[in-house]
Parts: C-alpha cells; structure tokens; sequence
C-alpha cells in the first residue's frame, strides 16, 4: 500500500514509519517544526521511502500516486512546543485537518487521526471512557492543543458524515520511549535526562498528579490495529491504564538509572490536569489490544537511549 505520514519526522511519527516500511511504500511529510532528520536518517535512501518537506497548514496535493491510507500525527504534541506559537497550533490542528483531510477525499484513502487525551481536559470522570465529554477550559494556555484536537475531531466526524470519508480517530494517552525530543519539556524526557545528569528533578505542583504511560511500541501496534479495522471510525483510547503520580515515576527513574537527583518543587502549571487513565475496554473488543510493555521495562528502555544520545560518535 502506498501510505502517507504527516509528523512522520516526529517522535511516535518516525516509528510509524519504521512499522510500515517493511510492507508498504510510505510518503513521509513534515515541516521540522519538532521533527528532526535524525529521527528518520536510517530511512533516507530506503526504496520505499519518500521525504516531503510541506506544512500541512498549506493545501498538500499528491498527483504522481493514488495513496492508500493517511496518518495524520503532525502537530507539536508537548506543552512548550504547542505553546510556543499556540496559533500555529490551532491551524495546524484545524487548517491542516481540513487539507489532509482533502487529500484523503481525492485519493479515496482511508484516514487516522491521531487525537488525544487533552480532549477529555481536566477530567471529572476517571478513568476516561470515550463516552465523556471532556472537562476542556476554552480560553487558557493548554486551550490552542486541546480545543485544535476537539475541532479536529469534528472535522474527522463531519467528513466522515457528508463526504462518506473513511475515518479512523484514536485518542492517545501519554507516550515515552527513544527519539522523544530531549528539550520537549514532557515528564519523562525531562525526568529521565535530569536523572541521569544526576541534576534536580523538577516536580510541578505537590507531585500528586496522576497520568498513564505507555511505551511507543505498544501505540504504534494500537494505531495499525486501528488503521486496519474494518467498519470501525472509533474515537478509541489507546494508552496503558497503569496509573502513576508524579512523585512515582520520579522515585522509579532515579532508582533504575541508579541517580543522585534530588527532588525540588516548581509551581504547577495553569490547567494542568490532576488525573488521566484510560479505559481501554473498547481496544480490547474491537481491536484485541492492550499494552504490553510495563513502566519499567520502557523506563529502562527510554534511560538507555538517552544515555547513548550523550555519548561522544
Ligand atoms: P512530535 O512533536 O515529536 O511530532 C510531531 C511532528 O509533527 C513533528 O515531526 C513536527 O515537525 C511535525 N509537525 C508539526 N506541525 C506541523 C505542520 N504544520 N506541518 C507538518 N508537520 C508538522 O510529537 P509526537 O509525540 O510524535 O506526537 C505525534 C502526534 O501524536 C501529535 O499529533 C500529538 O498531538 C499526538 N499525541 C501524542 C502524545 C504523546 O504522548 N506523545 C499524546 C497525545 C497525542
Ligand atoms: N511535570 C513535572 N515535571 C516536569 C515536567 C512535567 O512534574 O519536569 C508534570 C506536569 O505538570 C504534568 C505531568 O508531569 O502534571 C505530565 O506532563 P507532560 O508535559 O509530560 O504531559 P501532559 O501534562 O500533557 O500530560
């Protein structure tokens, strides 16, 4: 199949990449906003790999190929990226789901997009079910990603309605492993870096704040399940219901990265969400899927590969 990525540059982009090489030609888009090269060098050159360097803000037009299926990932996905130019956001979010999803119309591709847990906010219901509605503040500074991510939702949904295009939307819940940006700001790369420089440990807020963290190997699997499922536009949950507090994965990354980090409290920053664990009872049944890799093994996983970004070529 001929299967085009946007954000395909990114973190969990490029390993959708690596996945799909194997038994597809893959057309991988990105404007390296937070997509690196390096992320994809090993790809370059590879037969059934094409780069194209394109925003998907602008309208994308592919008229040398008739393309298979979509997978729409590009969009900043850590709070001081998103954050940066929170505008750029929402047209990336809206703007660029109206183009991809233009283009998927054109080729009569089937399309997933790659939503998010953000759209349950800050939630009231716990754990999160698809079925809730979200608890999302419409004017604050997490709002540009939140509310982009809802409105893209209803695009997908109202393509899918009047133009009979073929959607797949997945909510992803926080996701960590190797080639997560080392400057993104997110817990894990923050936490994970700042132990193994020995450095503090940055906690925001009192550290009691839960989320759920699944290992990049297990979402890809869940995003080709989803992709391939027949009569099924979800929105569907991916993400490992394992819940941890802030103060938790901290205590777990210092111990297997054998650190002296210490601790120190920062504040808290505006509407982040006190708690987030899916239920992922829908995956289950329609997709067969559930996460495999414990918080260890990936913590483990995830130290290694930034131990090895610090060792001199
Ligand atoms: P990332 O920042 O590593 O990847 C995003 C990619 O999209 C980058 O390569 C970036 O350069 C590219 N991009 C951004 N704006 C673009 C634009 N206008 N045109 C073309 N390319 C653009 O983030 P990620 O963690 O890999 O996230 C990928 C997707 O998954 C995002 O849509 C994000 O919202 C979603 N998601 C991720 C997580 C997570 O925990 N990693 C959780 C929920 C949702
Ligand atoms: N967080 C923290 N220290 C850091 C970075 C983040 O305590 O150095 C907290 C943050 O306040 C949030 C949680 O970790 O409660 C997850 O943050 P992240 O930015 O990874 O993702 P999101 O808030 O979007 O789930």
């Amino acid at each position: 199949m001929k299967v085009l990525v946007t954000g395909g540059a990114g973190f969990l982009g490029s390993h959708l990449c690596d996945a799909l090489i194997k038994d597809n030609q893959v057309i991988c888009v990105d404007n390296f906003f937070t997509g690196k090269k390096e992320n994809i060098k090993h790809l370059l050159g590879h037969p059934n790999f094409t780069l194209i360097e394109h925003d998907i803000i602008e309208p994308l037009f592919i008229d040398d190929m008739k393309l298979d299926q979509i997978y729409n990932l590009a969009c900043p996905a850590s709070p001081i990226h998103y954050q940066f130019n929170a505008i750029r956001t929402i047209k990336t979010n809206v703007l660029g789901s109206i183009n991809v999803l233009g283009l998927a119309k054109r080729h009569n591709a089937r399309i997933l997009q790659a939503s998010t847990s953000e759209v349950y906010g800050d939630p009231k219901e716990h754990p999160q079910k698809e079925s809730y509605w979200g608890n999302v503040n419409s004017t604050g500074i997490r709002s540009c990603y939140d509310e982009g991510k809802r409105c893209a939702e209803t695009l997908f949904f109202d393509y899918y309605r009047q133009h009979k295009v073929d959607i797949r939307v997945v909510r992803i819940f926080n996701t960590y492993g190797s080639r997560m940006a080392k400057d993104d700001g997110r817990v894990v790369s923050n936490f994970v870096t700042q132990a193994i420089e020995n450095k503090d440990i940055t906690i925001y807020g009192d550290g009691m704040q839960t989320r759920s963290f699944c290992y990049v190997s297990d979402m890809i699997d869940g995003f080709i399940r989803a992709m391939n499922k027949e009569n099924f536009t979800g929105p569907v949950n991916l993400g490992n219901p394992n819940e941890f507090t802030m103060l938790e994965l901290a205590d777990s990354v210092i111990k297997l990265a054998g650190s002296k980090s210490k601790l120190v409290f920062k504040e808290l920053p505006q509407d982040d969400p006190k708690c987030r664990k899916p239920d992922i009872s829908l995956a289950k049944e329609k997709l067969g899927w559930q996460p495999k890799v414990e918080l260890a093994e990936g913590l483990k996983k995830t130290i290694e590969y930034f131990r090895e970004l610090k060792r001199p070529a």
